[in-house]
């Protein structure tokens, strides 16, 4: 079970906010024994409310690029913060910042900055349908666009009028792609994507390049933007938009996240076809011109231009997979990892309910590694090859739990546990 200053905070908690937590960290949607309280981060390591400190394969869920507390990053944030930080209009550092992004992402021309991914995922729509003058988008089928009422997962809240005028295809489904934009017919503002499949609970799946190429064909054909959704993605996978990678450049795309290194800001970029529209919307927050922010965004761009940042991540990647795959087999386990190497997610084979998922993430978790049993996880700069080391012995003695469980079991209760398998 979790520690004591834990249960201690989740009681009170319970009094004074709705359910106890919210969103992705909602009680419940991990193990019991994860903790739901932190007290801080260091590097690539994060540490509980209860003192326990773990290798933290989770990042924050995305922010922590550089790790946590990076000292540059920080010491920009910090000197902002003393000079000002949220003011009566931006600093200078917003027209830096924009411009740092258009170098850095091909197809960009503009910036614009927010807040959080669903700020920008949101005004991308409104700058399609602002640039189309129509209102039908065309989004893959359980890919995730943040928390509004026109994109959150979860039916609270949200009326059918929310969710109007938007059409499903299958990811790297071209024909029900089509599909989709045949739906939508003259209609069509925008057609989303992912820059690969990373919905949670199933195996990530690359793009497929081809997919990639017919949304950009189809979203011209139809006078429609392509959004790329690089929310989660952005500067794991590539040091431009991530589908540059396969050649496709998009209209617009949103980025969040790690741009500042977990500081608070996100960004919509564009090109000239959709400046006009994008000048159009009426879209602002009381914190979106703050500086500091903006400050650690410029440094953490100029690390992921001056670093070897991401080939690095690319090898502890590569490390960690190879030495999970190789103690998964050897313990008998079937384990899929999938994902680019930077951003992996794991599932056991014939796991329909994840019991082995939760009782390997815990057996983990209790030797001192954070994995996520169902979402993708994230690598960061700080982690080295000793972290992925100790990561993999923990693996292995976690492998060896869950066979010594069921080992432990009597034979009816090892008959079910077999068949979860
Ligand atoms: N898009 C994607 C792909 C995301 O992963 C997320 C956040 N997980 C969002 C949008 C929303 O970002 P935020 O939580 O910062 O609003």
């Amino acid at each position: 079970m979790s520690g004591l200053v834990d249960k201690s905070l989740r009681a009170r908690a319970e009094a004074v906010i709705p359910g106890g937590m919210y969103g992705h960290q909602s009680v419940g949607l991990l193990p019991d024994d994860y903790p739901q309280f932190f007290s801080g981060g260091d590097g690539a390591h994060l540490t509980d409310a209860d003192g326990r400190r773990y290798l933290d394969l989770m990042c924050a869920y995305g922010p922590n690029l550089f790790g946590y507390g990076q000292p540059q990053i920080n010491a920009a944030y910090v000197r902002q913060l003393e000079i000002g930080d949220a003011l009566t209009g931006p600093t200078a550092l917003m027209v830096e910042l924009a411009e740092a992004m258009t170098a850095m992402v091909t197809h960009a021309d503009w910036a614009m900055f927010c807040k959080n991914g669903t700020d920008a995922t949101t005004m991308a729509m409104m700058t399609a349908r602002a640039h189309t003058g129509r209102k039908a988008l065309v989004l893959a089928k359980g890919a995730y666009h943040g928390a509004a009422p026109w994109c959150t997962p979860r039916p609270g809240g949200v009326v059918p009028s929310d969710r109007a005028h938007q059409h499903f295809c299958a990811y790297n489904d071209i024909a029900s792609l089509e599909a989709a934009v045949a739906q939508a017919g003259d209609d069509l503002a925008a057609i989303f994507a992912a820059p690969f499949r990373h919905d949670a609970f199933i195996d990530q799946a690359p793009p497929d390049p081809a997919y990639a190429r017919r949304a950009r064909e189809l979203a011209d054909q139809h006078g429609a933007l392509l959004v790329v959704d690089d929310v989660r993605a952005g500067l794991r996978v590539a040091r431009d938009c991530s589908w540059s990678v396969l050649g496709v450049q998009p209209d617009l795309s949103t980025w969040g996240k790690c741009i500042a290194n977990g500081h608070p800001i996100s960004a919509l970029l564009g090109n000239d076809k959709a400046r006009k529209a994008a000048a159009s919307i009426y879209v602002t927050g009381s914190f979106w011109y703050a500086g500091a922010a903006m400050a650690a965004g410029l440094e953490t761009l100029r690390l992921v231009r001056e670093t070897d940042y991401l080939e690095r991540l690319q090898g502890l990647g590569m490390r960690l997979r190879t030495g999970l795959h190789d103690r998964a087999a050897a313990a008998g386990f079937g384990l899929r990892q999938t994902g680019p190497e930077t951003m992996p997610l794991f599932l056991f084979d014939d796991d329909p309910d994840l019991r082995l998922g939760f009782a390997w993430s815990s057996a983990m978790l209790a030797r001192g590694v954070y994995v996520h049993p169902w979402h993708n996880m994230f690598l960061c700069a700080a982690m080295t090859q000793a972290d992925i080391d100790a990561a993999l012995n923990a693996a292995e003695a976690a492998f060896a739990d869950l066979k010594r469980d069921a080992g432990s079991l009597g034979p009816v209760e090892k008959l079910a546990f077999l068949a979860a398998r």
